[in-house]
C-alpha cells in the first residue's frame, strides 16, 4: 500500500530528537499502529526527492533485528515523513529507568548484544549498510523481548543534510575514536558504540556524563570530551564510572565489552566475528537458553511502560 498523510491519525507523541519528532499513529485503511517520524529540516525539493528515493532501500531490509519500514513520503508542509513499525516498550533509554537498580539483567544484555550484532551483520552483509548511530534511543524493544535497530544511515543525502543543518547532529559520545578523528570507518565503528552502550545499561549511568562534557555543556565541552575519547585508555565496566564505586560484574560481560572497545579498529572484532565466538559471552543465546527469562522480564517492563506512558 502507499502511505498518504490523510490516512494517518496521530495517537500520541513518542518523543523527539535532534532531527525530528516521532508519533504513534494509526493507519486507518489497514488499522495498523505505526511510528511516524517527521524530519523538520528545510530542504530543496530535489534533495527531498533524492532522500525519498534513497529511503526506498528500507523496503528490502527485512530482519527480525531491524525495525520494519512501511514507507516514506513528502508532506505538503515540506517535511519528510517516515513510517515504521511501532515498538511498544520504547527505546532502551526509556527502559533503563524502569529496571530494578536501573540496571539491565545479565540475561537481557546477552540477548540484546546478540540482537544488535545480528542486525548489524545483516545490514552490512546483505545491504553494505553501516548503522552509524548505535545508542540507547535507537534500539527498541517489543513486549516479547525482541530488540530492533532503527535510525541507521541508509540515505547519504539525508545524513549530509542533517549534518549541514546543525554541526552537532551526528556528533555523539557513542562515536568511535576512528570516526572522531575523521579517519575511514566501517562496521567495527558500530561495535564500539555497542560496547559503550552495554557499559551504560549494565551500570545504569552513561559512560560520559554531561558533567564531563564541561560545566557549561557547551560545544567546547563536547569537543574536549571527544578529544579525551581519542587520547585516553578505553572505558571498562569495572573501571570507575562517574565516581560510582566498583561492583561485581560477570567476567564474560567485561571481556566482551573490552573487546568491543579496542581503540585500534584493526584489532577490534567485526559483528560477525563476535557472533562466531561460540564460547564467550553470547553462549546459549542462539539456542534460546535465556528466552523464557527475557520474555517475562519484557512483560514486566511493558507493564511499567504502560503505566508510565498510559499507552494502550
Ligand atoms: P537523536 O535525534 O539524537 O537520534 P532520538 O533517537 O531520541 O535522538 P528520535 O529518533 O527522533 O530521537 O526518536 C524520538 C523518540 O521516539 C526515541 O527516543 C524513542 O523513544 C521513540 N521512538 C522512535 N522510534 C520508535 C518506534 N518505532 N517505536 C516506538 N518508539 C519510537
Ligand atoms: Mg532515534
Amino acid at each position: 500500500f502507499t502511505l498518504n498523510n490523510d490516512d494517518l491519525v496521530t495517537l500520541k507523541n513518542l518523543g523527539s530528537g535532534n532531527s525530528g519528532t516521532v508519533c504513534k499513529i494509526l493507519h486507518v485503511p489497514t488499522q495498523k499502529t505505526m511510528a511516524k517520524k517527521t524530519i523538520h529540516i528545510d530542504l530543496k525539493t530535489v534533495i527531498q526527492t533524492q532522500i525519498i528515493r534513497e529511503l526506498r532501500i528500507l523496503h528490502e531490509c527485512q530482519s527480525p533485528y531491524i525495525i520494519e519500514f512501511y514507507g516514506a513520503f513528502l508532506n505538503t508542509n515540506n517535511t519528510i515523513v517516515i513510517c515504521m513499525e511501532y515498538c511498544n516498550c520504547g527505546s532502551l533509554d526509556k527502559i533503563l529507568p524502569l529496571c530494578d537498580d536501573k540496571q539491565f539483567p545479565l540475561y537481557v544484555l546477552k540477548k540484546l548484544a546478540y540482537s544488535i550484532l545480528s542486525g548489524l551483520s545483516y545490514l552490512y552483509t546483505t545491504h553494505k549498510i553501516i548503522h552509524r548511530d548505535i545508542k540507547p534511543s535507537n534500539v527498541l524493544m517489543t513486549h516479547k523481548g525482541e530488540f530492533k535497530l532503527c535510525d541507521f544511515g541508509v540515505s547519504r543525502e539525508l545524513t549530509n543534510s542533517l549534518a549541514m543543518a546543525d554541526t552537532f547532529v551526528g556528533t555523539s559520545t557513542y562515536m568511535s575514536p576512528e570516526r572522531i578523528q575523521g579517519l575511514n570507518y566501517g562496521v567495527k565503528s558500530d561495535v564500539w558504540s555497542m560496547g559503550l552502550m552495554l557499559i551504560e545499561l549494565a551500570n545504569g549511568v552513561p559512560v560520559w556524563s554531561d558533567d564531563e562534557a564541561g560545566q557549561t555543556g557547551g560545544p567546547e565541552g563536547i569537543l574536549d570530551l571527544l578529544q579525551r575519547i581519542v587520547n585516553e585508555t578505553p572505558p571498562t565496566l569495572t573501571g570507575k564510572i562517574n565516581n560510582i564505586t566498583k561492583q561485581k560484574f560477570d567476567p564474560l560481560l567485561c571481556q566482551f565489552i573490552d573487546s568491543s572497545l579496542i581503540k585500534d579498529d584493526s584489532l577490534r572484532k567485526s559483528p560477525r566475528e563476535l557472533l562466531d565466538d561460540k564460547d564467550g559471552f553470547l553462549k546459549g543465546v542462539e539456542e534460546g537458553v535465556f528466552e523464557k527469562d527475557v520474555k517475562s522480564w519484557a512483560k514486566k517492563i511493558r507493564k511499567l511502560h504502560k503505566e508510565k506512558t498510559e499507552d494502550k
